[in-house]
């Protein structure tokens, strides 16, 4: 059964994921396209073979021809079409964040718990990342004992003038905070951030910041986010256990040996590091949905990041540590 989706956003990662959907993936077709920008829905709309223009994201929602809908528009809006989405009873693929506040969060969990099944899944594409799922294979053999800390280093080579401090934590960070839960398969507890010397480069920004979360179960999660570093998209990550250490191995395919050096390839930014973790994340979706079911980062896993991320702007306003309350978990994310 080909998948026919429905994209509201078509900015930068909504061309991106309708050109895998349309070029590198099976069984889903783009059926229909908007945007606030209507020239932008419509120029793409009409680069693909079958794809209408809609008006709003609603009308997408409508659409009988539309099986499931793919939300890529920017985060204050996620909760409108997710939540019409679920009352549609369509299965909806949210880019991260589910949505900008608890409430708004809460309010797309009740929607979806009052549905009675699961129709939501949220863009945390490194639960896809062959180097993250050989990490949880390690740790969930037993060989390197209980998880006790984790160290996360998210790296990148410079930000667009527009990036505070804040999104430091809100749109970098929330990327390891969503990998340390499903790695430990624990919830978090607390979160302190501290601010090291600040790299000149960032100008005013608090660039790196350390992002420290404790894990209900005890084990510490140390992030490091340093978004100003120059030399590449580095994305480093250890747990270490009772027995032994897992690492992420460096992601280059080619070691070069030459006048007493070795070096190889840093990637130049996420597109080119999470590639092929998109894609496996978008088929996945597909298969799944195509089904009837859906098995990827839920509403609660949405919701879980975005409680652990306003605790982080509190702790990093305040220098102490802030605890991350949530609501008890439903038996529909069991
Ligand atoms: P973007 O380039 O600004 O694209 C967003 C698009 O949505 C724009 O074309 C915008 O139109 C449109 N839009 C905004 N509000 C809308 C609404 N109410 N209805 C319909 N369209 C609307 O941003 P982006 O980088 O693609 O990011 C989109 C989302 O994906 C964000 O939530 C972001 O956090 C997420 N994202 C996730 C990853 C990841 O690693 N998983 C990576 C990148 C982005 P205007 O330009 O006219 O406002």
């Amino acid at each position: 059964m080909t998948v026919r989706i429905g994209v509201i956003g078509t900015g930068m990662i909504g061309q991106d994921h309708i050109r895998r959907l349309t070029h590198v993936l099976a069984g889903g077709e783009v059926v229909a396209v908007t945007d606030t920008d209507a020239a932008r829905a419509k120029e793409v709309a009409g680069n693909l073979k079958a794809a209408k223009a809609c008006g709003t994201g609603q009308e997408v929602i409508d659409d009988p021809n539309v099986d499931a809908v793919l939300v890529t528009s920017w985060g204050p809006s996620h909760e409108e079409y997710v939540t019409a989405a679920i009352k549609a009873g369509k299965f909806v693929f949210c880019e991260k964040p589910l949505a900008t506040t608890e409430q708004a969060c809460l309010n797309i969990l009740e929607a979806e718990v009052a549905h009675g099944k699961r129709l939501v899944q949220v863009g945390f594409m490194r639960r896809y990342d062959h180097a993250y799922r050989a990490l949880k294979r390690t740790i969930e053999s037993g060989e390197i004992g209980a998880p006790l800390m984790m160290t996360s280093g998210h790296r990148n080579p410079s930000v667009p003038g527009h990036y505070t401090s804040d999104m430091a934590i809100v749109d970098t960070a929330v990327h390891d905070i969503d990998i340390a839960r499903w790695l430990l398969d624990d919830e978090i507890s607390e979160t302190l951030v501290i601010k090291p010397r600040q790299n000149a480069r960032g100008g005013e920004l608090h660039d790196p910041l350390m992002t420290i979360l404790r894990m209900r179960g005890g084990a510490l999660v140390n992030i490091e986010t340093s978004v100003n570093i120059e030399y590449g998209y580095d994305i480093r990550g250890e747990i270490v256990g009772e027995t032994g250490v897992a690492t992420i191995a460096e992601s280059n395919a080619v070691v070069v040996k030459t006048k007493g050096m070795f070096s190889g390839r840093v990637p130049e930014d996420w597109r080119e590091r999470f590639i092929r973790a998109y894609d496996v994340e978008l088929q996945e979706w597909l298969d799944a949905t195509s089904k009837g079911t859906v098995q990827g980062p839920s509403t609660w896993d949405g919701y879980a990041a975005t409680v652990a991320t306003d605790a982080g702007l509190v702790a990093l306003k305040s220098g102490a540590w802030a605890p991350v309350t949530m609501r008890d978990k439903p038996s529909l994310y069991a």
